[in-house]
């Protein structure tokens, strides 16, 4: 029997209380055929103390393998969240780069990959996710695995001039070819894989996504948009409105409009971009000061990163600087939360919410975007204002779409979703959930896994 192994930095164990989409999605995958996930235990230990804890539920295996403090310093704090992170993200300037960071992150793919080799039976298929571990199924070969083989990269990939700039791009990017299919979220990203083949490895690649190496190796590429559980998204939403913290938030409007964001504290999101647009928007719209409130949910992320701390204060300074010029004894313009929710609890704040703000500066798909539209009600919708610049936008045209750069682009943005008409917003909104419906989390694992079988 073939068995599915899935492979990503963190695991989601079943019973975990904050499982996302792609946790679903893959749980459901591993649950279909049986499979084993692999992945980091969330634990830091000392060398020579390293465990390998197997557990099995039901038929899903789980083998999660400790770091050491050096190695979650180099490869996960370092490489993936400071270096690769970062560029790939269209931020060269924030990217910093280290040899020492670099070898810690090729050390942890070669341990990954030993570790998985010793796990392997005939006929498994395996299927690596995201950028900390684009080196993996390099070093699997190099250990002379011979299974089938697919990587997805969740987040962009910028074109080949940008990635160029990685110090020895050559040795992280290249070892893409290893694989036997590699999915991108847009076509964008495709042409970008493409481009940097053709460029910097002298490969043959068609607009098929066929790629053909010098030396002989082929692999395929292609575009899959990963998608949500629309259908259950729907379903939250509507029980999630009832609940008691859904009716605290509603009450405490008292029938003022609300706006919400939901987006991890990461200098991709947007943020201050969105704080400052909206302080402009009550700047220039005195109207509206009393009448809009913005939630922004903003849990904390990667906090050992100090890009992400300085961004923290500056978004404390800003939501700071806008309530205190706005704010009347009984309102607050930005009710800025710093702590997680569950999907739950958020389906039911998005369709408690007349316009949802998702204004990345670049994104890989941002699903926040998918869950905001899912959540809303069939008769009463919500308005998506969405960023050009973030994957979803592409599969999404009927949200309000903006470049987050210029901040005049937000603030209109608010002014034609508050003035919508109901017939316009259900228009808009049903065109949207159709498409979500359509391409939802099953049918993206469904046509990932069959690609990689004709791969
Ligand atoms: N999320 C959550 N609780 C929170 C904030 C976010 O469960 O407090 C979830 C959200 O519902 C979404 C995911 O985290 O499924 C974020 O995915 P997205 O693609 O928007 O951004 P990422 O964080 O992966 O960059």
């Amino acid at each position: 029997m073939s068995r599915l192994i899935v492979v990503s930095n963190r695991v989601a164990l079943p019973k975990e209380a904050r499982a996302g989409g792609l946790a679903s999605a893959m749980q459901a995958a591993l649950a279909e055929r049986g499979g084993l996930w692999f992945g980091w235990s969330g634990r830091l230990v000392e060398e020579g103390e390293r465990t390998l804890d197997r557990r099995s539920e039901g038929r899903v295996d789980y083998a999660l393998l400790d770091l050491t403090r050096a190695e979650y310093q180099e490869y996960y704090l370092g490489f993936a969240n400071r270096t690769l992170w970062p560029l790939l993200h269209f931020r060269q300037a924030l990217l910093d780069f280290s040899r020492k960071d670099f070898a810690g992150y090729l050390r942890v793919n070669r341990l990954f990959a030993e570790h998985i080799a010793g796990l392997l039976r005939p006929g498994d298929r395996i299927w690596v996710h995201d950028y900390h571990l684009i080196p993996l199924g390099a070093e699997l070969r190099r250990l002379g695995v011979e299974a089938s083989l697919g990587f997805f990269l969740h987040v962009p990939l910028p074109p080949r001039d940008l990635l160029a700039a990685l110090p020895h791009h050559e040795l992280v990017f290249s070892a893409l070819a290893a694989y036997d299919l590699v999915g991108l979220q847009t076509p964008t990203d495709l042409n970008a894989l493409l481009g940097y083949f053709r460029d910097e490895c002298a490969a043959v690649a068609d607009e098929g996504g066929n790629v053909r190496l010098p030396d002989g190796r082929r692999f395929r590429a292609g575009v899959f948009p990963i998608g949500i559980d629309t259908e259950r998204v729907a379903r939250q939403a509507e029980r999630a409105v009832g609940s008691a913290a859904n009716k605290r938030l509603v009450t405490s409007l008292e029938h003022r409009r609300l706006a919400i964001g939901v987006d991890r504290l990461d200098y991709s999101k947007g943020l201050p971009q969105r704080f400052e647009a909206f302080g402009r928007f009550l700047s220039q719209h005195p109207e509206w000061r009393s009448k809009l409130s913005l939630l922004q949910i903003a849990p904390p992320s990667r906090e050992d990163v100090p890009e992400y701390r300085e961004l923290r204060s500056r978004l404390e300074r800003l939501a700071g600087a806008t309530n205190g010029r706005y704010a009347e004894p009984d309102w607050v313009p930005i009710r800025y939360v710093n702590r997680s929710f569950q999907q739950e609890t958020l389906t039911g704040f998005y369709r408690s919410a007349h316009v949802g703000l998702v204004t990345p500066l670049r994104d890989g798909m941002n699903l926040v975007a998918k869950e905001f539209v899912a959540a809303q009600a069939a008769e009463d919708p919500g308005v998506l204002v969405l960023s050009n610049l973030a994957g979803s936008a592409r599969e999404l045209p009927q949200a309000i779409i903006i470049n987050p750069l210029d901040p005049d682009d937000i603030v209109e943005s608010l002014e034609t979703a508050l003035a919508m008409p109901l017939a316009e917003r259900r228009e808009r909104w049903s065109a949207m959930f159709e498409h979500l419906r359509r391409h939802d989390i099953t049918a993206w694992r469904n046509a990932f896994l069959s690609a990689l079988d004709e791969a």
